[in-house]
């Protein structure tokens, strides 16, 4: 697709003199993803400061039917966010917050503001923001929000879905929906921002959100086990949750290769165990009560003297400061970047039933060992959630080129296997560029045939991130 001079032109106009970058170089780091997947290509990059002006962008390309891509921190897994010749729209500089309410617990922000930084401003209001992930310090909230964003809060506080109050969203045609608001009871009618929340930019840009916040919990008690094996760590994950009250906020697996890869390719982290377990959970427990109400210590002691009792811990450790439980959390979120020292690694993020995790481990295993012999399989993540990191290691003899031409091949086999258990093949990643083929083969016809209508109905010229989500040949059948 070219895009004619005299448009790219007029773009430039309404963008404003710091609004825009065409050149090659400056472009770069827009068009590559955090995977090297993808190699992004755009005549021009976009970096609209106001709803305003991402309004006019867009009545702009609506009437030319000219092609955009929305990115936000560029982190995404699944290459929604990398055009293919398509103007690219970044949302980098709506970054202002509109409203703080202590009272209402909500924060109204733009599209662009960073999620770490909303999670210090939402701190210094006494207030926690949940949503917590690796990618926290380079993602931004609109990104976060398209891709219906989940991380390690997910088993209490639930995905961006529940975090999210309002929106303020500009549609394919150029139109403002103003729907932002601190509303937690509000049944008039369809809830529009359920659709653009995951919607990975093809339905519309959002560019500004009104967000849920939670009271502070101020302690926290973080715990690092191991465990007999997968079904020693869905019972625990019982065991836990009944003891806790609703007090559990994290429970994260994490396979003993992963663990060696971390403390040996990652500098200062320690594993505080000194003999080797095959599987480890690392869990957390906070609570805004204070000490004087709540004793979470020994809630944990509780929980782990339990798992004890009933044989399904092995060893453990309790941090005893903060310091120590960072050390624990660097074990868990170092683990995609130790694996990049291992070779080529091919990714999964697949959700099951908690309770049918361990039988999916088994035929996993099995089928990836049958697939390619040595591969060594790294599931790691969000056990509390039945979501895994799928990642699979090359084995250490194999050159990488040869195991990742692997990828779509690997990917279909561990997909059936999560298809056997009704579970899901994205889990929190989102569909972008990637899985859309997968779209096809797991979603059934009367899925597709709905999505396939509200995209034509917002978009009817296919002019939001196209062939994300929905491949185009599938959306223009159905046009
Ligand atoms: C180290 C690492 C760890 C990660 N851990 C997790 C995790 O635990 N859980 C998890 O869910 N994800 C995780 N991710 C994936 C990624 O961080 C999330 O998907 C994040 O929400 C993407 O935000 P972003 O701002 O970088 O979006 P981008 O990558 O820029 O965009 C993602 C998608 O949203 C669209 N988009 C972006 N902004 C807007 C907007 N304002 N309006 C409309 N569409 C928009 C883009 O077109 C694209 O389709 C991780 C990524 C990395 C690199």
């Amino acid at each position: 697709m070219t895009i004619e001079p005299v448009h790219l032109e007029s773009l430039k106009k309404i963008s404003g003199p710091k609004g825009w970058i065409d050149d090659q170089a400056d472009m770069s780091g827009f068009l590559q993803e955090p995977r090297d997947k993808y190699q992004g290509q755009t005549p021009l990059i976009l970096l609209p400061d106001s709803t305003e002006q991402t309004a006019r962008i867009v009545r702009y390309c609506a009437q030319y039917k000219m092609p955009i891509v929305p990115q936000g921190g560029n982190s995404g897994l699944v290459g929604g966010a990398i055009p293919t010749g398509e103007i690219l729209l970044s949302l980098k500089r709506l970054k202002a917050i509109r409203q703080q309410d202590a009272s209402n617990l909500t924060m109204t922000v733009e599209a662009g503001c960073i999620l770490s930084h909303i999670q210090e401003l939402a701190k210094n209001m006494g207030c926690l923001f949940p949503l917590s992930l690796a990618a926290e310090g380079s993602c931004m909230i609109g990104g976060n929000i398209s891709t219906n964003a989940g991380g390690v809060n997910v088993l209490h506080y639930g995905n961006m879905r529940n975090l999210i109050l309002g929106l303020e969203v500009v549609l394919p045609n150029g139109e403002v929906w103003h729907g932002l608001g601190g509303l937690r009871k509000d049944n008039t009618g369809y809830d529009l921002k359920q659709l653009f929340i995951g919607a990975e930019g093809s339905l519309g840009i959002i560019t500004a959100a009104t967000l849920k916040l939670s009271p502070y919990p101020h302690e926290k008690q973080t715990a690092f086990v191991a465990v007999r094996d997968p079904e020693a760590a869905v019972d625990l994950l019982t065991i836990a949750r009944n003891i806790s009250g609703d007090c559990l906020t994290a429970f994260e697996i994490i396979p003993r290769v992963g663990i060696d890869m971390v403390t040996g390719n990652m500098p200062n982290v320690r594993n505080p165990m000194t003999q080797a377990y095959d599987w480890y959970i690392l869990l957390e427990c906070t609570s805004s009560l204070s000490r004087d109400l709540l004793n979470l210590e020994a809630v944990m002691e509780r929980i782990l003297s339990a798992g004890l009792e009933e044989g399904l811990i092995l060893d453990g450790v309790i941090a005893k400061n903060n310091a120590e439980s960072e050390n624990l959390w660097h074990l868990r979120e170092n683990l995609s970047e130790a694996q990049k020292f291992e070779g080529g690694s091919i990714k999964h993020d697949i959700s099951v039933p908690i309770s049918a995790i361990p039988a999916f481990l088994i035929e996993a295993a099995r089928v990836v060992e049958a697939a390619i012999p040595g591969a060594r399989a790294v599931p790691f993540g969000h056990l509390g959630d039945g979501n895994l990191h799928y990642n699979i290691s090359q084995p250490k003899n194999m050159a990488k080129q040869d195991f990742l031409d692997q990828w779509e091949n690997l990917n279909r086999s561990v997909h059936d296997v999560v298809d056997k258990f009704s579970g899901s093949f994205s889990a929190e990643h989102g569909i972008g560029r990637m899985k859309t083929d997968d779209m096809l083969r797991y979603k059934s016809k009367v899925e597709m045939d709905m999505m396939t209508k509200i995209k034509n109905t917002l978009d009817p010229d296919n002019i939001m991130n196209p062939n994300v989500i929905i491949k185009h040949h599938h959306h223009q059948k159905k046009s």
